[in-house]
């Protein structure tokens, strides 16, 4: 199974519990989302720490341009989290495919913060589409498991989404996705 990763910590669950499911875990860290680039070469670094300490396979995307999600995401007022989604899914489905995995999913699964919904809805269509199988349980009952992993694996735990917008808004105590 392809499994799409944000950050180590949501990794140190995720890909423990599809593999307890039986599923031969590929890992993939594709996130244009992650800005600036000091932050996502520290959740990057941490992830690589963590496939390399539990033995799962990582590939890494070469494909990072946060200038262009910028361009895109700041014009949207509503659904920017959608087209963030949308992105990841899609890039790490068309891997998968290419691959030849039968199946793809998430860490974003294990986080509370994100919208289980939406994330659900947009990679089953992906899927669909591809003719793969997205697999998406709502794992946010392992969330609390991910804190006490990255201390115990001294992995990077971050303190915002990823994107500049997710920083300000954090910072300033803003909705998520609120910038006016
Ligand atoms: S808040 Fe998070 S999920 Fe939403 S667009 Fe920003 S990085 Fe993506």
């Amino acid at each position: 199974m392809f499994l799409h990763a944000c950050c180590g910590p949501c990794a140190s669950e995720v890909a423990p519990y599809f593999a307890q499911q039986g599923h031969k875990i590929t890992l993939f860290y594709f996130n244009p989302n992650i800005q600036p680039l000091a932050e996502f070469e520290k959740r990057r670094q941490g992830l690589m720490f963590f496939a390399q300490e539990k033995n799962f396979p990582l590939l890494i995307s070469k494909d990072y341009k946060p200038l262009d999600f910028l361009e895109k995401t700041l014009p949207i007022k509503e659904n920017r989290c959608s087209y963030c989604y949308a992105l990841r899914l899609e890039k790490t489905g068309r891997k998968a495919k290419e691959l030849g995995f039968q199946s793809f999913s998430t860490t974003l699964l294990v986080s509370p913060y994100q919208e289980y919904e939406k994330i659900r809805e947009i990679g089953s269509q992906i899927a669909q589409k591809l003719d793969l199988e997205f697999l998406a349980p709502d794992l946010s009952h392992l969330y609390r498991q991910t804190i006490e992993n990255a201390q115990k694996l001294n992995l990077y735990r971050q303190n915002y989404c990823g994107c500049l917008i997710s920083e300000f808004a954090r910072f300033r105590d803003l909705e998520r996705g609120e910038l006016e």
